[in-house]
């Protein structure tokens, strides 16, 4: 299996991974779906809010702001406090605040210097003169398969596409024109001027005339994104998932011997 980095700027990473299946593609998927642990806020206590939300909406926008967060954390039901919920396993972060003003997440002051919003400016509410918001948040670890607050990234994946024309084709570059992102090149001989832009939409072999265009899918050779909506870095989603199917495979090992 060889690895090559296509795209690693703005939270996203892109990655060519060849001689693999899909099968594999599929597992790393669902594997960072159901088994990365991202950092949320889970449960409120809420002293004051005299602002136009109410209390449940207010909770809600607070639980989905994405935290970053260091990997020392636990969660809190594989800590050692069992469950009951200790510095190793949560964080508390307390926001108070008095109108007129807009509450924005950089307002949070977190008891952990590791753990803030990814974003300064994500609007909480909007405070009129009189209103205030007080309380205090606990955040804790969750996984996207538990709620959506959890969720570590966007992720998709798909086939080397390869471009191939037959002695029927006559160059009139129709193929081209109907190419909704323009990768065609008919320059001497119709083909991708960068397979890894085409996403296999498969307009061009559908609007040829002659029906001489075959858009092949490489099923060894797949092309693999992972774009971060949470604390985490998109190397460290991926890599916490290959972890955790190591260590899954390696627990059936044991058990079937
Ligand atoms: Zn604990």
């Amino acid at each position: 299996m060889k690895l090559k980095i296509l795209n690693n700027k703005n939270s996203e990473l892109t990655v060519e991974i060849t001689d693999t299946t899909p099968a594999f593609a599929n597992s790393l998927r669902r594997t960072i779906i159901t088994k990365t642990n991202t950092l949320a806020v889970d449960t409120i206590d809420l002293n004051t809010n005299t602002s136009a939300l109410y209390n449940e909406i207010l909770a809600h926008r607070i639980g989905m702001i994405p935290l970053k967060f260091k990997d020392t954390l636990k969660r809190t039901d594989e800590c050692t406090c069992k469950g009951e919920g200790c510095i190793n396993c949560e964080v508390k972060l307390i926001l108070k605040k008095s109108g007129p003003c807009t509450v924005y997440s950089k307002d949070f002051k977190s008891t952990d210097k590791n753990v803030k919003p990814t974003n300064d400016k994500i609007i909480i509410v909007k405070l009129l003169d009189n209103q205030e918001i007080s309380l205090e948040a606990t955040a804790r670890l969750g996984r996207w398969s538990e709620h959506a607050k959890w969720q570590s990234s966007n992720i998709g994946y798909q086939y080397y596409p390869d471009l191939q024309t037959s002695k029927d084709c006559d160059m009139c570059k129709i193929c081209a024109k109907a190419c909704p992102k323009s990768i065609i090149d008919t320059t001497k001989k119709i083909k991708l001027k960068d397979n890894y832009e085409c996403d296999l939409c498969g307009k061009c072999v559908d609007i040829c005339p002659k029906k001489a265009l075959t858009l092949n899918k490489d099923r060894t050779r797949i092309i693999f994104t992972v774009k971060s909506v949470s604390g985490l870095e998109p190397k460290d989603i991926i890599t916490s998932a290959l972890k955790t199917l190591k260590s899954d495979f390696k627990e059936l090992t044991d058990k079937i011997k």
